[in-house]
C-alpha cells in the first residue's frame, strides 16, 4: 500500500482505539438513558456521565458541576456568547473579540449585531498576536463579554489568556475562551487563568466528533443554550450521546497520562519540520508565532505559488494537509486569519498548514520536507507570479 501521512490533525483526530474500545458497550449493552433512573440500566449511563464529566472537570481544574457537554465547539462558542449576551444585556451591549477567531465566534458575533449589539474586533500583529493596550483601550462601560480564542486553529498562535482574564477580572467583565485546539496541547487551568467559560471539543484530542464542552464558572450569568427537558443541570436539554461522552472522557484520560512526553515529542517534531522547510525553500514566510504557539502546528506561505495546487500535489503524494481553516476550505477567499496577520493577498493564497499528531513519524516529517521541496520547485516553474 502506498505511504499515507496525515497531517491535518486540526481538522480532525483519528479516535483512538482505546476511546472505541471504551464507547462501544454504550450501543449495545448499556444503552439506557440516563433520565431513566429507577433501573439498572439507567443508572449505569448516567454513572458513565458523572465519571466522563469529573475526568474532563479535573483536567482543566474545574468542578464537576461546571463542566457541561454539548454538541462540540461551535455549540459551545455559541452557547458562550449568545447566552452571556442576553443574559446580560440590561447591563450593556458591547462584545470585544478578535480579528481572528473561528467563525463559530465571529458569525455568532455577526449574528448578534442585529439584536442591538456591538462587537469590537481586536488587531493581531504579524505572529497573530492580541495587543493587551488595544484590548485595554477598548473596554467600555457597556463591555459584558471578552472572547479571545486560546490558541489559533490555523497559524498555532497561542495568546496570553492569563493576562486577558486579569483585565476582564478587573473590569468585571466575562471572559470566554475558545480552547478547542489548545485542549490538549497547553496545560490549561480555568482557576488559575481567570477563565469565566471555556469551549472544547473531543474530536480534536482523538475522541469522537459530536462532542464537546462548555467550562461556565460558578455564578456567571448566562442563559439556557437549548431548551428542553432536565439534562445537564437544566442548562443543556437533549437525551445525552452517552457513548459520545463517554468517548471523550477517555480521549481526556489519555491526554492526561501522555501530556508531558506528548508535548515534549510534539514539539520536537514540529520544529524540525519548521526548520527543514526554512533551510530547503526560499521565499517562503513562517505564519504564526515563533514560540508561542501550539507544539503540532507548522504553517508557512510559498511565495508565487497557490495552496490548492500545493495541497493537489501532497495529496498525490498520499499527504493530508490544509490550506487554511479545514472549516472554510471550498471557499477561495483567502483565510481571515493570514490578512489579519497582515499577509497580502496573494501570499496568503500561498499558505499549507500541516498539525501533527503522536502518530507523525520522524520519517514522516523528512519525506514532507523533501516532498514540499519538489512541489514548490516544480510550481514555481510553472508559475506566471514567479519572475
Ligand atoms: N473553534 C476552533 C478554534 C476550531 O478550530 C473549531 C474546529 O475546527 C471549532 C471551534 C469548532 O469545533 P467543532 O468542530 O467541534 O464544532
Amino acid at each position: 500500500m502506498s505511504r499515507k501521512i496525515y497531517l491535518d490533525n486540526a481538522a480532525t483526530t483519528r479516535v483512538k482505539k482505546e476511546v472505541i474500545d471504551e464507547m462501544r458497550s454504550y450501543f449495545d449493552e448499556m444503552y439506557g438513558n440516563p433520565s431513566s433512573q429507577l433501573y439498572e440500566l439507567g443508572r449505569k449511563s448516567k454513572e458513565a456521565i458523572e465519571n466522563a464529566r469529573h475526568t474532563v472537570a479535573e483536567f482543566i481544574n474545574a468542578d464537576d458541576k461546571e463542566l457541561y457537554f454539548t454538541a462540540g465547539g461551535t455549540e459551545s462558542d455559541n452557547w458562550a456568547i449568545k447566552g452571556v449576551a442576553f443574559a446580560n444585556k440590561k447591563k450593556g451591549n458591547h462584545i470585544i473579540t478578535t480579528k481572528i477567531e473561528h467563525h463559530a465566534v465571529i458569525h455568532t458575533c455577526e449574528y448578534l449585531e442585529k439584536f442591538g449589539f456591538e462587537t469590537t474586533y481586536l488587531d493581531v500583529d504579524k505572529h497573530g498576536m492580541i495587543d493587551l493596550e488595544q484590548l485595554k483601550s477598548s473596554i467600555r462601560p457597556e463591555t459584558i463579554l471578552i472572547s479571545v480564542m486560546y490558541a489559533n486553529n490555523e497559524i498555532g498562535t497561542i495568546q496570553p489568556i492569563e493576562k486577558i482574564g486579569e483585565i476582564a477580572h478587573e473590569h468585571g467583565i466575562i471572559f470566554h475562551t475558545d480552547a478547542v485546539q489548545a485542549l490538549g496541547g497547553v496545560r490549561i487551568n480555568v482557576k488559575k487563568q481567570h477563565i469565566d467559560l471555556m469551549s472544547m471539543s473531543a474530536h480534536k484530542v482523538g475522541g469522537p466528533k459530536g462532542i464537546g464542552g462548555m467550562y461556565i464558572r460558578k455564578g456567571v450569568k448566562i442563559d439556557n443554550f437549548i431548551h428542553g427537558g432536565g439534562q445537564e443541570r437544566g442548562k443543556r436539554a437533549g437525551t445525552e450521546g452517552v457513548q459520545n461522552i463517554v468517548g471523550f472522557g477517555k480521549a481526556i484520560e489519555l491526554v492526561q497520562r501522555d501530556f508531558d512526553e506528548h508535548v515534549e515529542k510534539l514539539t520536537a517534531m514540529r520544529n524540525k519540520l519548521i526548520e527543514g522547510i526554512t533551510s530547503n525553500i526560499p521565499d517562503i514566510v513562517l505564519n504564526g508565532h515563533p514560540t508561542a504557539r501550539l507544539p503540532n502546528n507548522v504553517n508557512f506561505s510559498y511565495r508565487y505559488v497557490e495552496g490548492e495546487s500545493i495541497l493537489l500535489l501532497l495529496d498525490m503524494e498520499g499527504i493530508s494537509a490544509s490550506s487554511g481553516s479545514a472549516c472554510t476550505s471550498g471557499s477561495l477567499d483567502p483565510s481571515h486569519v493570514l490578512l489579519a496577520t497582515g499577509l497580502d493577498h496573494g501570499t496568503a493564497h500561498g499558505s499549507i498548514r500541516f498539525t501533527l499528531s503522536e502518530e507523525t513519524t520522524e520519517e514522516d516529517i523528512d519525506f514532507v520536507i523533501e516532498t514540499m521541496k519538489k512541489i514548490i520547485e516544480k510550481l514555481r516553474k510553472i508559475s506566471p507570479l514567479n519572475k
